[in-house]
């Protein structure tokens, strides 16, 4: 998970980049970068491992000069300092001139030796270096065309094919959502034709001339107004020139496939997704969760919402059931996800949130989480409820058991490290490893209801049906990286609301 940002023809533009960044930082804890384009001195970039303790406003502005740039914040899997800032986008190219910014996840060894062998040179372990290489590849067997050519004819002659081969050589590869800025200051951006990742794009500003793309509606709402906002279609090319001429084109079309963690945890509270912001969504979640489970209701003295994205669907639950909200507060936004090790993910876990022990004493608890992985998060809040005296602990969540690995880009280990998966599947079970009283997955069926404003989604990590790998040829079956994929999972997905 990464965000991705680019403005085109603003002034002072760096200052926006940094703008629209802080409201993406919850996708890039760990580290950030911008790119600007200045017309006399080429691309220049910055880019740091380390966030500021507070905010977005002290970041350094570096004292780039120009009116395009793209921006992007990482997500890691790794903690070394060292690697984060090496690893850092956006990811530039001298040959033929293209900076790059990517959120997804390309099962990237074979095309890597396949660059390499053809003499592209690789400086960071990210794959979206491997998107860069290829894009700039494609584009440099195209060079005569983005040279003899300007505005509709560029697009339509050099950058579509460009960009068309790309997306058929990327194909059941994994997900990607792109920003990248040309050698001319121009922008092109584009979505995987299953559109996992989301990218939206907004223009005809209501001040000045100008236009941005961004991960989330939240990075757009920080960086102006616009009357026009828009998703990107999945498989849709988005090219917009120096002086701000827009052409679009819809490349390639599969199955929309959506990733549902992304309304369900991932994405802020202020963006919106199919015409609602993630907040209602959550809310929405809520609905279900307590309609599915109204039984239990007569059981539960109070609500209790782990902070902070589980909050909006425990209140609603809270005020279904006509029960009291509280207990947990957060302490800190430390991501205990991304620690290396179980032990220290554990102990992070513990003590991430501050909790109101007088609210606790002696209560039949419901408590709301969004999501259920490893289970480190909900033991380590079940062991201090109960240590706080709670009577009863009934956990709910908003997503489904999570019993598969994820592929497009969001840090969803394997099996052996999924609560579920080890537990077969079997609630009881799982239940009982949590040390839990009760435990309670919305359906599948139902999850999908709520988010079907949002087309199709991909629930891979749930029922075990990848999206780009089930369509086709039985022999991509297995994942380069030796994931089986189970015949019985590979069966159609039956969209809701379709
Ligand atoms: P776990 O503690 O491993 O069961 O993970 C579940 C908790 O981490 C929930 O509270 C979620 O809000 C959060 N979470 C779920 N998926 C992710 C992810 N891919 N990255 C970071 N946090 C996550
Ligand atoms: Fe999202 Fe899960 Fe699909 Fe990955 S497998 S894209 S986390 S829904």
């Amino acid at each position: 998970m990464c965000g991705i940002l680019a403005i085109s023809d603003r002034d002072d533009v760096s200052r926006y980049i940094l703008r629209g960044l802080a409201n993406l930082r919850h996708r890039g804890p760990n580290a950030w970068g911008l790119a600007i384009h200045d017309e006399d001195r080429g691309f220049r970039l910055h880019r740091s491992g380390e966030w500021p303790t507070t905010g977005c406003s002290t970041l350094p502005a570096p004292p780039f000069q120009g009116r395009v740039g793209i921006g992007h914040t990482r997500y890691a899997t790794t903690l070394s300092k060292d690697e984060l800032t090496l690893d850092a986008q956006p990811l530039a190219s001298n040959r033929p001139g293209l900076v790059l910014a990517f959120n997804g996840h390309i099962e990237d060894a074979a095309l890597r030796s396949e660059l390499e062998g053809k003499g592209w040179l690789f400086q960071t372990k990210n794959d979206g270096e491997v998107v860069l290489n290829m894009l700039c590849e494609e584009i440099q067997e195209r060079l005569d065309r983005f040279a003899s050519s300007s505005g509709q004819q560029c697009f339509d002659e050099a950058i579509v094919p460009a960009v068309q081969r790309l997306m058929e050589r990327l194909a059941g590869k994994g997900s990607y959502s792109v920003v990248a800025m040309l050698a001319d200051g121009g922008i092109i951006a584009f979505r995987d034709p299953h559109g996992f990742r989301p990218l939206f794009f907004a223009s005809d500003p209501l001040e000045g001339p100008n236009c941005v793309f961004a991960s989330e509606t939240a990075a757009i709402g920080a960086v102006g107004q616009y009357k026009t906002l828009r998703s990107i279609n999945p498989g849709e090319l988005v090219h917009v020139t120096p002086s701000g001429n827009v052409h679009a084109k819809l490349l390639q079309r599969r199955a929309a496939a959506f990733c549902a963690m992304e309304a369900v945890y991932l994405a802020d509270i202020e963006s919106r997704f199919g015409g609602l912001d993630t907040y209602q969504l959550r809310q929405r979640l809520g609905e279900a969760l307590a309609n599915q489970f109204q039984g239990l209701r007569e059981q539960i003295d109070l609500v209790v919402g782990v902070p902070e994205s589980a909050v909006p669907a425990a209140l609603k639950v809270a005020e279904i059931w006509n029960r009291p909200f509280g207990g947990l507060l957060s302490r800190s936004s430390t991501r205990t996800f991304l620690e290396p090790d179980q032990a220290i993910r554990e102990s992070a876990a513990k003590y991430k949130y501050r909790l109101v022990q007088s609210t606790i004493q002696g209560k039949r608890i419901a408590l709301i989480d969004d999501s259920i992985v490893r289970g480190t998060t909900m033991r380590a809040v079940i062991g201090r409820l109960r240590a706080a005296g709670a009577k009863e602990v009934h956990v709910m969540v908003t997503f489904p058991p999570v019993q598969h690995p994820c592929f497009y880009g969001i840090d969803i280990p394997d099996e052996t490290q999924l609560i579920a998966a080890r537990a077969e599947g079997r609630i009881e079970v799982i239940s009982d490893m949590l040390a839990a009283d009760s435990l309670n997955y919305l359906d599948g069926k139902a999850l999908r209801q709520v988010l079907a404003s949002l087309g199709p989604v991909c629930l891979a990590c749930v029922d075990g049906w990848y999206p780009d790998r089930s369509i086709g040829s039985p022999s991509a079956a297995v994942s380069p990286n030796g994931h089986q994929y189970r015949p019985e999972s590979l069966r159609p997905l039956v969209h809701i609301g379709e």
